[in-house]
């Protein structure tokens, strides 16, 4: 920690002068001043009783780079370092005082999804926005679920984002506009950001999708299946039930779409266990209330998440029912009726991978 009380008036680690006196201004226990010719002056808890705050086997990362957020969000207002809410039992790395406050989080330690949750609570109970800045550990880790549940957030101009503090660089390197391709793979663009007006600018570079490669998807399954991989389990199930094949997908399934990063085992694999479902109703009309009931169920079976840590994926689902509805009506598989669509007939499902191969391959010529 970098602020310490003493003679009660909080003192800052770089002014402190060694003394016997300093405590937590959290906890009120005593604190010791470290400072030496490499490293920068914190003050750390003389012995881990029960402080609330305490965030002990502090790096110097996280010294260093609380010093540099607090001078980087200082044009946004007047930044307090450490800033202790009493109310919600937390303590900010950087507090930016501004109409709509900002919490600022230079989180360097392992933290796991709930304690994530319960800070962001508690910031939005005092009406604090929570920026959650990344250090190395998380930079090193793949950009996946876990780290989009914690941590991804909306931010204008940028889409949905990550971000991590540079140390070295006294920079946020930015992961924005996170995404998940039709096969689920995750998707991202990266920008260095140096300045607080960069990072109001929102993104400037033009952003491009590289479309999926639906023949080695489909190779790709195919080869997961015969490895029994324990994720595709349920799905083969499932469809197997309908006499299909999931690498056997009908090309009328397929679509160049992204999603937002929560959509499980991806956009494809959810239209074909949603597509076998919608196709075994033949002769009756398909509702709104049973498309839904269906897309929901799908998207459980596919590992998606209708909630993440900061952000939601109703809408996103509602959107892709609606899109394979519409992809479905313009190849002609169904027909929109009054209450609902009928269907017209069914997209040809291959029975195998090396059947569609086979037949793609006649069909290419
Ligand atoms: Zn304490």
């Amino acid at each position: 920690m970098l602020i310490a009380l003493v003679e009660q008036k909080l003192v800052d680690a770089k002014d402190a002068a060694r003394c016997d006196d300093y405590c937590c201004p959290a906890c009120q226990q005593t604190v010791i001043l470290h400072h030496g010719t490499r490293v920068q002056p914190y003050f750390a808890h003389k012995s881990l009783g029960d402080c609330a705050v305490a965030t002990e086997g502090e790096t110097q990362q996280h010294v260093v780079g609380k010093r540099q957020l607090a001078k980087f969000f200082r044009g946004w207002g007047p930044v307090t370092l450490e800033k202790i809410l009493p109310e919600i039992q937390q303590r900010a790395d950087c507090w930016v005082a501004r109409a709509h406050p900002v919490a600022v989080e230079f989180q360097c330690s392992p933290i796991n999804a709930e304690q994530v949750a319960q800070r962001t609570a508690g910031y939005r109970q005092l009406g604090v926005y929570p920026c959650w800045l990344l250090g190395e550990r998380f930079g090193r880790q793949k950009i996946g679920w876990s780290l989009i549940d914690r941590f991804a957030s909306p931010l204008r101009g940028w889409g949905l984002c990550l971000l991590f503090w540079d140390v070295g660089r006294q920079q946020i390197r930015l992961v924005h506009h996170l995404y998940q391709d039709a096969t689920g793979t995750y998707g991202f663009w990266q920008s260095w950001v140096s300045s607080l007006a960069e990072l109001e600018a929102g993104n400037q570079r033009r952003l491009w999708v590289p479309p999926i490669n639906v023949r080695q998807f489909r190779r790709d399954l195919d080869q997961k299946l015969l490895r029994a991989t324990p994720a595709l389990r349920p799905l083969q199930e499932t469809l197997y039930l309908h006499g299909h094949h999931l690498a056997g997908f009908p090309a009328a399934f397929v679509t160049q779409h992204v999603t937002l990063p929560l959509f499980g085992q991806g956009l494809l694999v959810w239209r074909a266990i949603v597509g076998a479902w919608i196709f075994s109703l033949r002769g009756e009309v398909l509702t709104p209330a049973t498309l839904g009931r269906l897309a929901e169920e799908g998207f459980a079976l596919i590992g998606g998440h209708l909630q993440a840590g900061r952000f939601s994926g109703t809408a996103e689902l509602a959107r892709a029912q609606r899109d394979f509805m519409a992809d479905l009506t313009v190849a002609g598989a169904v027909i929109k009726v009054k209450d609902g669509w009928q269907i017209n007939a069914e997209p040809q499902w291959a029975t195998d991978y090396t059947t569609w191969l086979k037949n793609d391959e006649k069909k290419l010529g």
